[in-house]
């Protein structure tokens, strides 16, 4: 059995010692715990250890997960995969916030189908332009972004993005660091970026919400 409690404070430790080293705040960075393919247990035992925040890939199975854990009232459900239209009733049911808002079609079906509070968006950016993986160019952000700010019932809070898994964590800082140049050129103030593989890297270029999976939950089943 993995032992979630543990996990979580030894991604703290290390959170805390690259905040140390960026001579930063700690509480300027958020842990997002990617529970994906996990079973809600686990996301339980996250939650009993005192997580809130959890990003899930797939529209159905955050719906599922949200309807199983339904006694934790003061859960927030972060959506962090591409989604289809006919699948943003969930998210936009159910999320706190959305970190891979790729298109503008999707940000107005999302502000549409949403009621309460705004949600929270984090425009995605394909920064290595790779043809496999969603996102935003650079160049369209000028045009995009007004677009989907405008929108009543979502906020763009910031950008998101995944760059390409290199052999090294380090091939990731390039990409943090252009991510980070394009919100403040464009006065976003929060970055969603880093995984198990670089979330350290992350947090030395700004990261103010790290995306982690498996250091918490243990490899994925399948
Ligand atoms: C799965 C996933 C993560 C977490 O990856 P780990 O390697 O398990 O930490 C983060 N971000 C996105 C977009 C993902 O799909």
């Amino acid at each position: 059995m993995i032992d979630v409690s543990a996990n979580l404070k030894a991604v703290e430790q290390r959170i805390a010692a690259a905040c140390q080293r960026a001579n930063r705040a700690r509480n300027s960075v958020q842990l997002l715990a990617v529970s994906k393919l996990h079973p809600a247990a686990s996301i339980r035992a996250a939650y009993q250890s005192g997580q809130r925040d959890f990003g899930e890939n797939y529209a159905q199975e955050l719906r599922d997960k949200a309807g199983q854990l339904a006694d934790l009232t003061d859960i927030r459900w972060h959506a962090i995969g591409p989604l289809q239209l006919n699948k943003a009733k969930y998210v936009a049911k159910l999320a706190y916030a959305f970190h891979a808002l790729d298109r503008t079609e999707l940000a107005e079906e999302l502000s549409k189908r949403r009621a309460g509070p705004v949600l929270r968006c984090y425009l995605e950016l394909n920064l290595a332009g790779e043809s496999t993986k969603s996102g935003v160019a650079i160049s369209e952000l000028d045009a995009t972004l007004p677009r989907i700010s405008a929108l009543p019932h979502l906020k763009v809070a910031g950008l998101m993005c995944l760059p390409p898994l290199g052999m090294d964590p380090e091939s990731s800082r390039p990409f943090f660091r252009s991510l980070r140049e394009a919100a403040q050129k464009h006065g976003l103030s929060e970055l969603s970026m880093g995984t198990t593989h670089d979330f350290e890297v992350a947090i030395e270029e700004g990261a103010t919400i790290i995306r982690v999976g498996s250091a918490i939950f243990g490899e994925r089943p399948g």
